[in-house]
């Protein structure tokens, strides 16, 4: 399918090109889960020291919030960047089933001597995530740019895609 000309709504009889139609789209999703910084080849002292109280045997939850930032071509007939019943399934598929009501030590990324269950480090791997289930669902070019995860109100980490 080629390029549509997009008319100002309202300007009949014109074919005035409007900006370049990109976009970004943004959705929230939301899922609570405990985690653990813990790194098994570090003693007790060393991983207190590094990770304080979240090196704690028992693990601690917090009810998470995650931006996720698709950027890409505005579709002239939808009007949409993306499929959002599509992006829905995604991250449904992706971040909540897989986070909610869970320890994120359970996941494999996150098992004991991987990465440490930051917020960093669930932005960078929920980017990851998402990014692969774009591309496997072939979704015209539709890339994240952007993972925003925060814990609570004043802790929130950011992974953006490199300019
Ligand atoms: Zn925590």
């Amino acid at each position: 399918m080629g390029a549509v000309p997009v008319t100002k709504p309202g300007a009949a009889g014109t074919n005035e090109r409007a900006p370049e139609a990109r976009a970004t789209l943004t959705r929230r999703v939301q899922f609570s889960a405990t985690h653990r910084y813990h790194r098994p080849e570090w003693d007790d002292a060393v991983n207190n020291s590094v990770f304080g109280a979240c090196a704690a045997p028992k693990p601690h939850g917090h009810d998470y919030s995650c931006d996720l930032t698709i950027a890409g071509t505005i579709d002239p007939h939808t009007g949409m960047v993306l499929d959002l019943g599509l992006l829905d399934r995604i991250l449904d598929e992706e971040v909540v089933r897989p986070f909610h009501n869970r320890s994120l030590n359970d996941a494999a990324e996150f098992q004991p001597g991987n990465l440490i269950p930051t917020c960093e480090e669930l932005a960078r791997l929920i980017a990851s995530r998402v990014g692969l289930a774009l591309v496997r669902a072939n979704a015209h070019g539709a890339r994240v740019q952007r993972v925003r995860v925060a814990e609570d109100d004043t802790l929130s980490a950011e992974w953006a895609e490199p300019a």
